[in-house]
């Protein structure tokens, strides 16, 4: 699915100070891509894919997702739109008390499934991510890439369009952060999900998106394919 902001922009107030996270962005994310949003931090990165989501909302401007302008929706069909817009975390943000299988199932319960369908569900979705054996491990019991691929499981649960990636390996090491891109390139192709990753990471836009999106100080100050942008002279 496509994404589409227009004028987008974002001011939070802050101790009576004004900050202007995000100035008017105007961008279109094409259906099936994988988009980078590479820039340092406090480019506003962050606030830029929160947008996509309407986790925070804009000060300005509107968003859709598809053909559905999720800044007009109301509470109720923002709540079931969002089911279909997957993100993935820096540190995971997994419920430590509860089983991989538990977390899975946790965001599916709100869902549509009864008890069998969900665990064929859930499997379906380990086996997509290689973690078939980790069911009933807690997440203290498993790697940085393991949890990882844990969370990208319950992104996917609710078969989403999209999926945002807020520096979803800026916790891992090298080699892990191969293997969770790969996982995304495999998935965004598999399923044809539009995926959007924020990184301050060259080496992850490089291997990973189709286009790129360089920010600073709230402004995408350009855009380009990825081939383009890292032939700078
Ligand atoms: P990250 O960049 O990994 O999101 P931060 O430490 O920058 O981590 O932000 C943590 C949380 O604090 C986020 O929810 C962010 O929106 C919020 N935040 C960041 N900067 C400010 C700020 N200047 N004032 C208030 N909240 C902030
Ligand atoms: P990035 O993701 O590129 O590090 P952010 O979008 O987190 O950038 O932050 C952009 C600017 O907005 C920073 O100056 C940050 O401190 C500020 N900011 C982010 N979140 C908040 C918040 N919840 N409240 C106040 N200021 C924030």
């Amino acid at each position: 699915m496509s994404i589409k902001l227009e004028n987008v922009s974002k001011t939070y107030l802050h101790k009576g100070n004004r900050i202007e996270a995000l100035k008017p962005v105007d961008l279109t994310i094409q259906s099936g891509e994988i988009f980078g949003l590479i820039g340092f931090s406090g480019a506003g990165k962050s606030t830029l894919l929160r947008m996509m989501n309407l986790l925070e909302f804009p000060t300005t401007g509107s968003v859709a997702v598809g053909d559905v302008v999720l800044t007009d929706l109301d509470k109720k069909s923002l709540r079931i739109k969002r089911q279909k817009i997957g993100m993935i975390f820096q540190q995971f943000n997994l419920i430590e008390s509860k089983t991989v299988y538990e977390n899975i199932e946790f965001v599916l319960k709100a869902g549509k499934f009864d008890k069998k369908q969900m665990k064929s569900r859930i499997n379906e979705l380990l086996e997509l991510v290689g973690l078939s054996d980790k069911h009933d491990q807690r997440p203290g019991n498993l790697s940085g890439g393991q949890k990882q691929r844990v969370g990208i499981a319950r992104a996917l649960a609710n078969d989403p369009e999209v999926l945002l990636c807020d520096e979803a390996t800026s916790a891992l090491d090298p080699e892990t952060t191969k293997n969770i891109l790969k996982l995304l390139k495999d998935i965004n192709k598999k399923l044809g999900i539009t995926i959007v990753l924020i990184t301050h990471e060259m080496e992850v836009i490089k291997d990973a998106a189709d286009r790129v999106g360089v920010m600073s100080a709230g402004e995408i100050v350009e855009i380009n394919d990825v081939y383009s942008i890292f032939s700078h002279p």
